[in-house]
């Protein structure tokens, strides 16, 4: 039973490797990218209010993401453990979180700024089911098709090089005392996450002692 938070800016491979572990040691995997997908796909009041966030190329605020989070961590297919992925993001939520449970493990996926921009620029995702490819790093097995669903792969409106870079920015700005919190837990565990899946994987299967 372990309750993680993986956290690193975006292109660091945070959803792969959360689902990885989720596999391996059987607890489910959170991901708060997704869950907003969701919300915006069933079209519900907050699922249009975040749409026009994220169209902006902005984050959804605190209180928006909270109130998903609470539900989510205290229902009971997660008592026995999670991996939380994109949440939290700043010392605000990461209170809050501390507020609802405790978090056992936090691994920060540490990947150079000028990498992200690699990655993020050609990142696919399935419009359907949220899987995500990478046009150089991680191709679809059927160039331009969903290789779990089969739907034409779309450049989300926030993979665009404008709203990357300003989304990176932004998290940059957020994760230095996130980090900083987390360190003075005594919970955080860094990891370099420029080698590829299979290094990464191992490199957090060490790290945990597992
Ligand atoms: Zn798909």
């Amino acid at each position: 039973m372990i309750k993680i938070v993986l956290f690193g800016p975006q292109g660091a491979g945070k959803g792969t490797q959360a689902d990885r572990l989720s596999k391996r040691l059987e607890i489910p995997h959170i991901p708060t990218g997704q869950m907003l997908r969701e919300e915006i796909a069933a079209n519900t009041k907050l699922g249009q209010k975040v749409s026009e966030i994220m169209n902006r190329g902005e984050l959804v605020t605190d209180w928006q993401m909270n109130e998903i989070i609470r539900d989510r961590v205290n229902a009971p297919e997660y008592q026995n453990g999670f991996i939380l992925d994109g949440y939290p993001r700043n010392v605000e939520q990461a209170e809050f979180l501390d507020y609802q449970i405790a978090v056992d493990k936090v691994l920060f996926l540490n990947l150079p700024k000028t990498e992200v921009m690699k990655r993020l620029s050609g990142r696919l995702t399935c419009p359907k089911c949220g899987a995500i490819f990478h046009k150089i790093f991680n191709p679809s097995k059927s160039g331009d098709k969903c290789d779990r669903c089969g739907t034409v792969l779309q450049v989300r409106a926030d993979d665009t090089p404008e709203a990357i870079a300003k989304r990176l920015e932004q998290y940059e700005e957020e994760t230095q005392p996130l980090h900083e919190y987390y360190l003075k837990k005594g919970v955080l565990i860094e990891i370099d996450a420029a080698p590829d899946i299979e290094q990464v994987g191992l490199l957090i299967w060490e790290a945990l002692g597992l």
